[in-house]
């Protein structure tokens, strides 16, 4: 955690509290809603520009953030599109100055002291990390993302291009909207299974009320075992986004800030 006393209201899960990851050469942070500068409704550690927000509040509450957790480090970040687009950061000399990388939704990093984040307010922010390598994917998937399996084509990359193995990757599943929380329509519902590959049965919930609910997560879990990551190397924070006032929640609030999932090896 970080030292700075007013910078802990600004995390709310962080990998020294990690399981898995709290004795490795990565640190992880998921931020939380508070401690920022903007304005209801995004109040107040906003941190995407892709909002209504004022870009000015937002670089502030970056910056403010940064500073507590990453103060000698750049901050990378994509410009997300729910998208199953992978970008593979390595070149230190095209780092942009103000750290956006490109169009997309998952993003390579084998660099050390490179802040990385994804933004979410109900999506999935996933860390996926290979320690024998020193090399890291940061992912951003919502149903969309799930659906095009943007998890199992970025572990295919870390497996094909980089030679990683299955059993050496340790996998972070951010807090994010989940099967309690998740209505959908009957017939998104219906059509669920032939969109989204593989689709176990349990991903769609049915339940007593009118309409059936969504479990990303089961999806997800489905793609790390067809993978044969080990599920003792898979860590699913148990935060609902959509059930937590610590978070922001676009189907909960609808106008709303992100937060974040932010990666630095060390
Ligand atoms: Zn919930």
């Amino acid at each position: 955690m970080p030292s700075n006393t007013h910078s802990t209201e600004m995390i709310f899960y962080s990998s020294a509290q990690s399981p898995l990851f709290s004795d490795l050469p990565i640190t992880f942070y998921v931020s939380s809603r508070y401690g920022g500068h903007s304005p209801k409704p995004y109040d107040s550690l906003n941190l995407a520009y892709h909002t209504h927000d004022s870009p000015t509040s937002v670089t502030s509450n970056r910056t403010k953030l940064c500073n507590a957790l990453f103060p000698q480090s750049p901050l990378l970040w994509l410009n997300q599109t729910h998208s199953d687009h992978i970008i593979e950061f390595n070149d230190l000399s095209s780092l942009p100055l103000d750290g956006l990388i490109g169009s997309g939704d998952a993003l390579i990093c084998a660099q050390k002291h490179i802040a990385c984040m994804v933004m979410v307010a109900d999506c999935n922010p996933i860390l996926v990390y290979n320690p024998r390598q020193k090399i890291f994917a940061l992912i951003h998937a919502g149903r969309a993302g799930v659906c095009n399996a943007i998890l199992t084509k970025t572990i295919t990359k870390l497996l094909n291009t980089y030679h990683s193995a299955a059993k050496d990757l340790l996998i972070f599943i951010g807090p994010s909207i989940r099967k309690c929380c998740y209505a959908i329509s009957p017939k998104l519902a219906k059509d669920f299974p032939s969109y989204a590959l593989q689709a176990p049965p349990n991903t769609i919930v049915h339940t007593n009320t009118q309409n059936p609910h969504l479990d990303l997560i089961a999806l997800l879990s489905l793609q790390l075992s067809a993978l044969k990551i080990p599920p003792e190397h898979i860590q699913i924070h148990p935060a609902c986004s959509c059930c937590s006032k610590d978070l922001f929640s676009y189907r909960r609030d609808g106008l709303t800030g992100r937060f974040a999932l932010l990666v630095m090896q060390t």
